[in-house]
């Protein structure tokens, strides 16, 4: 009685037996590339659809309000890192904790305020760079990082409305590539700011 190793091979040595070898490979070689073609495609259908979706744009020109609040960026703008631990390829000195939304057009687009308050800092703060800082009350205060040097046209005392302009996107602070870093702090704890700006109407993408 031959063993079952030797049976094995003993069919693989038979021309019957190779193509039954040579089936077998194939059949599992094509049942991984079914399985695996999900998980290549869905990564970039997510990157898809992240990229280039119009935020509402108002008819003027300006960033589409919604009642007291508004969008930061006017029209098609490009999501960038979202809220939460994500580090950055490439970058050492970006946090991998990102406690904002970035988000992002060309540079020099202008930013605008997201709801009414008042101006509490226009220049440079802290890893924020060049940036603009609003106190809506309530313990709510909004900020836009990395704004252009020189480009901010607000000061401190300013009272601001949704769709007032800010300043134009830059990459100052810690920054990695011009964005707006768009921040939300409640009582100095910060919020993510998918989930505030959609509860106002205005979903970020
Ligand atoms: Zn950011």
């Amino acid at each position: 009685m031959p063993t079952p190793a030797a049976a094995v091979t003993a069919l693989a040595g038979t021309r019957t037996g190779r193509r039954v070898v040579v089936g077998i490979v194939i059949a599992v070689l094509l049942v991984a590339a079914i399985a695996l073609t999900p998980l290549i495609a869905i990564p970039f259908a997510v990157m898809g659809a992240s990229m280039g979706v119009p935020a509402a744009e108002a008819p003027g020109g300006g960033p589409a309000v919604k009642g007291e609040w508004g969008y930061p960026l006017a029209g098609v703008y490009t999501k960038g890192r979202g809220f939460g631990y994500g580090p950055v390829v490439g970058c050492s000195y970006c946090p991998a904790q990102h406690r904002g939304y970035d988000m992002a057009q060309e540079c020099g687009s202008t930013i605008y305020a997201a709801g009414p308050g008042e101006v509490i800092t226009a220049g440079v703060y802290l890893d924020y760079g060049n940036s603009v800082r609003i106190d809506h009350g309530a313990g709510l205060v909004t900020i836009y990082g990395h704004m252009q040097w020189d480009s901010i046209r607000v000061k401190v005392g300013d009272p601001v409305t949704a769709g007032t302009a800010l300043g134009a996107e830059g990459n100052t602070g810690r920054s990695f590539g011009c964005h707006l870093h768009f921040e939300v702090r409640e009582n100095d704890v910060r919020l993510d700011p998918q989930p505030f700006m959609a509860a106002r109407g205005l979903p970020l993408i």
